[in-house]
């Protein structure tokens, strides 16, 4: 280590110096600067043997050879159990270079039995020249530095704890469980760390002002704690322990030490330890080690309640998620019973309606009035669309129960179309008119036929009732891509994007200002895709909002 400048300026040092030069050149002056100084001064000829011409008082002291003489014995001898090669070759290249040497802290046994450095010294050896510039003689000054370097050695120990209390208290920021034990090791974690007998957290509750020892402690018995619960504790207080939680306080007494326990400013409450198991008590060092200890445990504990809070909210979210599944379960099971009923309650006062209108139209009733007559087959085909819906919502409560089968023939899909529009034909109004356009080789499938006549009737059906302005609605029916096709486009209101999937579902709606107004069970479209699929087929729609839909039925073609 080099001295800083202004220290080893040797221009400053000679100003500073002149002054005295004339007294320090006094010999009488020297020997007593050399005699009283409490530095070991030893000064030896540069000789092999390295015989000592002078010590004084510091260095007679302290060298082992208690009072026997030591002017005029080889320096090897003081030190025997020293390293005395190394003795040796130091005061051999002082003499040879003339150079001095400096040694910092170098470890020394006092006692020849000593296994281990109980001191350590600082030694500087300057070469001293003759008249001839010869090194004749080597001045020794050495000074004890061990409690410097104890306490060097000392305050790296109680940062490597510190460090140490910082890493073991991290590792329960994983630990699970229950709050008392979480405290229950980490008391034990500190007790350990700084030797003591027991070591309590005091948690500070702002609710009632007071503060309680926690459950979790390291050896306390369970009574002494519950004395220790719900004391008092308010800012402004002047119980100690009060000022440890409020005013930082640190309590060192000779059996217990306290420290604030704090998280930034969040007073958390405080860390005891009590009894050291070491004679000499706590000392600075363990102040030092649990204040590093309460610090990570107040981390580590804020740590913890927001893994709680975050743990309770996700706990809060899933029930109420799991509440809701299960009211839109039930809700289901609602809307399925609500089907079965109301197909059943509908179906036996429509048959009857539908009795007396094929009895006014075979003349059983008697002739029909003129202005009856041409409302007869309105009244058919609306009767024949009352009866899908209640068809589609039986199919719907069926699907539900897993109870419907396909009666599988094979079948001219041509025929389907046909016999669908056939019942559709009187309902679209004035500004409505079918084009149909299919294809002249049969389109045969294996298929439901009334059921795929249910899905083209649908498909037909939503094509008028959603071009409310009227338009044309154009049905084609043909094979592509070796499939069977069926197409109903129509130029009503079209569907936005966003609300494709939606038409596809059960009692799926889209209400717009357009279709406000119209009826409707939102069953069709989920029936036919449901249908079309258990042929192996689908339904798909392309739509342009404003412009109209197309709406397609594909169907595989049987080996042929
Ligand atoms: P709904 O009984 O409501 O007609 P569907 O299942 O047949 O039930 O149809 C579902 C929804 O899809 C309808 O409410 C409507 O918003 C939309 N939709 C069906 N067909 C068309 C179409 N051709 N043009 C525009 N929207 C349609």
């Amino acid at each position: 280590m080099s001295l800083p400048s202004h220290v080893y300026d040797p221009l400053r040092i000679a100003s500073a110096l002149s002054p005295a030069l004339f007294s320090l050149g006094d010999p009488d002056l020297l020997v007593e600067l050399l005699n009283s100084n409490p530095a070991g001064v030893v000064m030896v000829e540069a000789d092999p043997d390295l015989p000592v011409v002078y010590c004084n008082d510091s260095f007679q002291r302290w060298a082992p050879l208690g009072d026997r003489p030591i002017l005029g014995r080889s320096m090897l001898e003081l030190f025997v159990w020293a390293d005395r090669s190394a003795v040796r070759s130091t005061y051999r290249t002082v003499i040879q270079t003339g150079v001095p040497i400096h040694r910092r802290s170098v470890p020394y046994r006092l006692r020849p039995q000593d296994h281990e450095a109980d001191g350590y010294w600082s030694a500087s050896h300057y070469p001293l020249r003759g008249p001839n510039g010869r090194v004749t003689h080597v001045l020794s000054i050495s000074v004890d530095v061990t409690n410097q370097t104890v306490g060097q050695a000392r305050l790296q120990e109680t940062q490597q704890r510190t460090l140490s209390a910082l890493a073991r208290i991290a590792r329960h920021l994983t630990t699970a469980g229950q709050a008392p034990s979480f405290f229950n090791e980490l008391s034990a974690t500190i007790a350990d760390l700084v030797s003591a007998e027991r070591v309590a957290f005091w948690l500070y509750d702002p609710e009632d002002e007071t503060i309680s020892a926690q459950l979790g402690h390291f050896g306390f018995t369970v009574d002494e704690l519950q004395l220790a619960s719900r004391l008092p504790c308010r800012p402004g207080g002047t119980d100690p322990l009060e000022r440890v939680v409020f005013d930082d306080l640190i309590v060192v007494r000779d059996s217990d030490v306290a420290v604030p326990w704090k998280a930034g400013d969040h007073r958390l409450g405080a860390l005891g330890a009590y009894n050291s198991t070491r004679s000499s008590g706590f000392t600075d060092e363990d102040v030092r080690a649990l204040q590093a200890a309460a610090t990570a445990a107040a981390l580590v504990w804020e740590h913890r309640q927001a893994d709680d809070a975050l743990a309770e909210m996700r706990e809060r979210e899933t029930t109420s998620l799991r509440r809701q599944i299960e009211q839109s379960i039930e809700l289901e099971h609602l809307k399925t019973d609500f089907l079965k009923l109301a197909s059943h309650e509908l179906r036996g006062p429509l048959s009857v309606v539908r009795g007396y209108i094929s009895m006014m139209e075979d003349g059983t009733l008697g002739p029909v009035g003129q202005s009856v007559a041409p409302v007869l087959p309105l009244l058919r085909a609306k009767l024949d669309e009352m009866n899908q819906l209640i068809n589609e919502i039986v199919e719907t409560a069926r699907l539900e129960d897993s109870a419907l089968e396909l009666q599988l023939n094979r079948l001219d899909l041509r025929d389907v179309v046909q016999a669908a529009l056939h019942a559709l034909v009187p309902l679209p109004g004035a500004g409505h008119h079918l084009v149909t356009c299919v294809a002249d080789p049969p389109v045969t499938v294996v298929g439901d036929g009334s059921r795929l006549r249910m899905i083209v009737t649908n498909l037909v059906h939503n094509a008028i009732k959603y071009s409310p302005k009227g338009g044309e609605v154009g049905v084609t029916c043909d094979m592509e891509d070796g499939l069977a096709r069926i197409a109903v486009t129509d130029h009503g209101v079209g569907i936005a994007a966003e609300d494709r999937d939606r038409l596809f579902t059960r009692f799926g709606r889209i209400v717009t200002r357009e279709t406000a107004g119209l009826p409707g069970t939102g069953l069709g479209l989920y029936l036919a895709r449901d249908l079309a699929r258990r042929h192996g087929g689908d339904v798909t729609v392309q739509s342009e909002p404003g412009l109209g839909s197309t709406f397609t039925l594909s169907l595989p073609l049987p080996p042929s």
